[in-house]
């Protein structure tokens, strides 16, 4: 649990999964976990480490055999636009094995995924303002080093939080572990997990000090909830 893989999910209900954010290390998270389709990609924010393996999904494509949606706000599709130009070309015949099919879909508020308000939640990071998503009861809040008052609200009665906790030393882009905590303490969610460490976080010493509704997540985590989603 100290090995750490950069920050991807999948979120699944109803028989769809929705793949947030594609990591450089997405085939190997793939393949480590038998996830061989996903339904729709959304993404946090266009920084390298939740973005470039956008090109993987080429193979989500080729099994379904056809396009995927990708949700964005503006500032992101912009950037994928530029990194990943052919992969929003329709293929032609020969090359659709090998190359990704991927259909923009602009995220400018609160949007429907399979039956399912995804509601996004502004976030500061950095000089950055990035994605957060409420699905119902559950909230995925990766990469922030502060939510806006406002996104305070949208989150409150969030009974399953996922949130960025970098390290313990003040860090200009990302939480620390005792602001996540401050973030947790005025929430109250029934569960909190916290990402996006860095390798000098250690798991087993780190969780021996949090509260027992706070756990550092992990590499092959699954959360599964008997909560209803929406
Ligand atoms: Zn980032
Ligand atoms: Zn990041």
């Amino acid at each position: 649990r100290d090995n750490r893989t950069r920050c991807s999910v999948v979120i699944s209900y109803g028989g769809k999964r929705v793949l947030v954010d594609t990591t450089p290390e997405l085939r190997i998270q793939c393949v480590a976990r038998g996830v061989d389709h996903v339904d729709a990609v959304v993404f946090t924010h266009a920084h390298a480490d939740h973005i470039m393996g956008l090109d993987d999904v080429r193979r989500f494509n080729a099994i379904a055999k056809r396009p995927l949606d990708i949700f964005a706000d503006a500032q992101t599709h912009a950037v994928l636009q530029r990194s990943f130009e052919y992969a929003f070309e329709e293929p032609r015949r020969e090359q659709k094995v090998f190359r990704p099919h991927l259909v923009p879909k602009l995220i400018a508020g609160p949007f429907d995924l399979f039956g399912q308000t995804w509601t996004p939640i502004k976030m500061i990071h950095g000089d950055l303002t990035v994605l957060g998503f409420r699905i119902g009861n559950l909230a995925y809040c990766t990469d922030a080093s502060f939510i806006p008052r406002e996104s305070m609200e949208l989150l409150r009665g969030v009974e399953v939080l996922v949130l960025d906790a970098l390290q313990h030393k003040k860090h200009p882009t990302h939480l620390t572990i005792a602001e996540s905590l401050a973030v947790v303490e005025e929430l109250r969610p029934r569960q909190a997990w916290f990402t996006h460490m860095s390798h000098q976080v250690r798991h087993a010493e780190t969780e021996a000090m949090l509260p027992p509704n706070v756990r550092l997540a992990y590499d092959g985590l699954v959360i599964s909830s008997d909560l209803p989603i929406g």
